[in-house]
């Protein structure tokens, strides 16, 4: 059987090496410590159902649980977002620490957590009950530290699907200017750091044409014939493998009856890429498309933005990837570094510090058995707990110039949504 979470509590403060200031381990092994208070946190914040765009009932929970912990005067945004500030030493750094309120589940998909040991299931316990629970116990955590710059807490909302990163770009509206860095926290990623945000685009095509019988009117313009043209013609599309690019043609509608020529038909795509200029160049090959086939097959076309997520990455160099792979050397776990899908995108997209830290380990996200395991628990929260203590006592990270899309050779794994 594994050992109990209070001991590998203990287990994550021996790991804590000399290399680390002892003020901070001191700090990190008083929030080892609370590893269960978090569950139990994680556990409430998960029972309260918070579709993307639906958060309102978990966010004021939320709210509720900042002020009874101390976390300076919380407010509710009109945006939907939770944000707490600590301020700091006037001169010291500004730290953004956030985490997303929002799950891609329905209202009435069934929430109760089961508990079998150190592993958690339910819909939305790692994505992202845990994070927002490590949110509230990292705030009450940092607010001690001696000689800290400010800390700025946001459990946001409209992460998932098509909330199109919204709390995150409102926190951003609100904080870019004055923070000099940002964590955004996951539970179920642990020892994965995000440093580079996929960019992603999601376009709507359609065709219209007049219609008519398929026997009386045949030779007519069909709308369904031109959008099948058009798949054969994006699934032709070569991406570069270097910057990682893809697309997806994923629904396909058209035409009202088997003896009708189609009078609309319209499909949507999904495309991706590392590289926002490779993310342009497949757009504008799918415009130039959409349009070639329009004119060949007598139809109208019309193409509609239905979703864009910034991306960026980290350079190579930046002071950031020493101070994550500091903490996660201090916990003994080595990071890996890849690029995905998260909140972070929109920091990285303006070429500010960010980086995505998971907590725990989990597994099934986005489905309804998802799980965590709160095993390495305690060490995702000592690691988040030691970068953000870092970052907030270092002077001012320096903005970055707006996307390197060189790799330079640093492993990139699949990239996720989170
Ligand atoms: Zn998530």
């Amino acid at each position: 059987m594994a050992p109990p979470v209070e001991e590998r509590a203990a287990a994550a403060e021996n790991l804590l090496g000399m290399a680390v200031p002892a003020d901070l381990t001191r700090l990190a092994r008083a929030l080892a410590a609370r590893t269960e208070e978090v569950i139990v946190d994680a556990v409430a914040i998960c029972e309260i159902p918070a579709p993307t765009f639906h958060e309102a009932r978990r966010a004021r929970h939320v709210l509720r649980r900042m002020r009874a912990l101390g976390l300076g005067a919380p407010r509710l945004e009109e945006t939907g977002n939770v944000v707490a500030e600590l301020p700091g030493a006037a001169d010291g750094p500004t730290v953004v620490l956030t985490a997303h309120l929002d799950t891609v589940f329905e209202a009435d998909v069934p929430v109760r957590v089961r508990r079998e040991g150190a592993v958690l299931r339910a819909p939305g316990i790692g994505d992202n009950s845990l994070g927002v629970a490590g949110l509230l116990w990292l705030g009450g955590a940092l607010r001690a530290l001696p000689g800290r710059g400010t800390l700025v807490l946001v459990a946001n909302t409209c992460e998932e699907g098509l909330g199109d990163l919204r709390g995150a770009r409102a926190a951003w509206d609100r904080y870019g200017a004055r923070a000099d860095a940002w964590i955004v926290l996951e539970g179920a990623t642990f020892n994965r750091a995000v440093y580079a945000g996929v960019c992603s685009r999601r376009l709507e095509v359609g065709y219209r044409a007049a219609g008519g019988h398929s026997w009386l009117d045949f030779g007519r313009p069909s709308a369904v014939h031109a959008i099948g043209r058009l798949v054969d013609q994006i699934a032709a599309i070569r991406p570069p493998r270097e910057p990682r690019t893809t697309y997806n043609v994923g629904v396909l509608r058209g035409g009202t009856t088997v003896n009708s020529i189609a009078a609309s038909a319209s499909l949507l795509l999904d495309m991706r890429s590392e590289d926002p200029a490779a993310l342009d160049a497949l757009d504008r090959t799918v415009r130039d498309l959409a349009a070639a086939v329009a004119a060949a097959s007598d139809v109208e076309v019309s193409v509609e933005v239905v979703g864009d997520r910034p991306g960026g990455r980290l350079p190579d160099g930046h002071p950031l990837f020493s101070v994550v792979n500091a903490a996660a050397e201090a916990v003994g776990v080595p990071v890996e570094w890849e690029s995905g899908s998260t909140d972070a995108n929109v920091p990285l997209s303006h070429g500010a510090a960010a980086v995505c830290l998971g907590l725990a380990r989990g597994e099934g996200a986005h489905t309804r058995d998802e799980a965590v395991d709160v095993g390495a628990l305690p060490l995702g929260l000592t690691q988040a707990c030691l970068v953000a203590a870092s970052l907030l006592r270092r002077p001012a990270l320096t903005k970055f110039a707006v996307i390197d899309s060189t790799s330079a050779g640093r492993s990139t794994r699949e990239s996720v949504d989170q």
